[in-house]
């Protein structure tokens, strides 16, 4: 079916449903949860959106909420200036606020009868790989909990150079760790413009971004003053991220009530359509960017699973070959030796050493801790 814009290289493609998505990551910026006069949560909206969560919760999505607000909670509490606050002064509300951010959320979740998990990451936790196993291990765990996680930036630890600053690039980070198929950025904007429309009466809304051509960045502008600290050209930035890991990114107005249900109704929004080749982009690091530090020879049994897209057991592997920690690339051999895929081991060469051979569920018995099921999991494979 042709789209009705397929003529213009910035509308192309069909529009995405939200109601298909499975794993979705919700951002929500200072604005939308802090209510600037009374510098308190906006518990009715927060209500609203618990429900939106509920209901995607009730249908057996995954949601995953990256909330921003600490900052803006704590301002007027610790008497700060109206000004742009210093970085120290940042950390400091952020270290005041979040405490009430979490509160606000744990509230609002729980009166929906649903659990609210604190994760407050760094830029390093989404780029050192041992880091990015152990948070998205988290995360993997939390949802499998029923949890909604509810993630911020770890303002107090993060200084300018190693932060990322603005929540809709952490958003992308988190959606493309957690291979989610959505990300929702709740804005004070119904998505992008042709210019800024609070500027330029003539600027037209896209649905639909099939590419992020320099076309489209130049319409990202500066950020107007306020609470935000992202505007559209950090919105961008995070579609680039997550369209490139194969994820749809919309931005869409959150300042309604129930806003998750209004775009599930068709809501007026910005679709970016995920990069035709972002699913694989991931395996392509797996394969090209890590130097391989071991090798884990593997049988016929475990071979055969590998080629129908398992992951890989314990049970399968023969022998272990090198030293490499949790999280490094190692390559997987078969029976005679020729290399089969490459893949990041789950276990370091000294603990792997222990458990090849032994079923998923010795493992614990073996090592004294519950670790992965798999040695590699099927998303940190790659068959050759
Ligand atoms: N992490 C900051 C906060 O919670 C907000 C960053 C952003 O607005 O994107 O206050």
């Amino acid at each position: 079916m042709s789209h009705p814009h397929s003529e213009s290289p910035l509308l192309m493609g069909e529009k995405i449903s939200f109601v298909a998505a499975q794993r979705i990551v919700v951002k929500i910026g200072s604005a939308l949860v802090v209510d600037a006069d009374e510098a308190a949560p906006r518990a009715a909206w927060l209500a609203g959106v618990a429900a939106d969560i509920a209901d995607l919760r009730g249908r057996g999505v995954d949601v995953i909420v990256v909330s921003s607000g600490a900052i803006a909670l704590a301002r007027r509490t610790l008497r700060l200036p109206r000004r742009r606050l210093h970085l120290e002064e940042q950390q400091a509300a952020a270290a005041v606020g979040q405490i009430r951010l979490a509160q606000a959320w744990s509230e609002a979740l729980s009166a929906c009868s649903l659990t609210a998990a604190q994760l407050l990451l760094t830029l390093d936790d989404t780029e050192d790989r041992r880091r990015y196993l152990n948070a998205r291990a988290t995360l993997s765990m939390l949802l499998q909990l029923g949890c909604i996680p509810v993630i911020n930036e770890n303002d107090t630890v993060a200084t300018t150079e190693i932060r990322f600053g603005d929540n809709d690039r952490l958003a992308a980070r988190v959606a493309q760790m957690m291979q989610a198929d959505q990300l929702i950025l709740l804005s004070d904007i119904d998505g992008l413009y042709t210019a800024d429309p609070r500027r330029d009466p003539s600027a037209q809304h896209l649905d639909v971004v099939a590419a992020i051509t320099p076309e489209i960045e130049a319409m990202g502008g500066e950020p107007l003053p306020g609470y935000s600290s992202g505007g559209m050209r950090t919105k961008l930035a995070a579609a680039r991220i997550a369209t490139q890991a194969g994820c749809a990114m919309a931005i869409t107005l959150g300042d309604v009530d129930r806003p998750l249900r209004g775009l599930a109704s068709g809501g007026r929004c910005t679709w970016f359509l995920p990069a035709p080749e972002g699913r694989s982009a991931r395996k392509r690091w797996i394969l090209g960017a890590l130097a391989p530090l071991g090798t884990l020879t593997i049988d016929a049994g475990a071979a055969r699973a590998l080629k129908a897209g398992r992951s890989l057991l314990p049970a399968g592997v023969r022998t272990v070959h090198g030293t490499f920690q949790r999280g490094d690339a190692v390559i997987v051999a078969g029976p005679d030796g020729v290399p089969l895929a490459r893949g990041l081991s789950a276990y370091a060469s000294s603990d792997a050493e222990h458990i090849i051979g032994h079923r998923s569920d010795e493992i614990e018995a073996i090592l004294g801790w519950r670790g992965r099921d798999e040695i590699i999991h099927r998303d940190d494979l790659v068959l050759l």
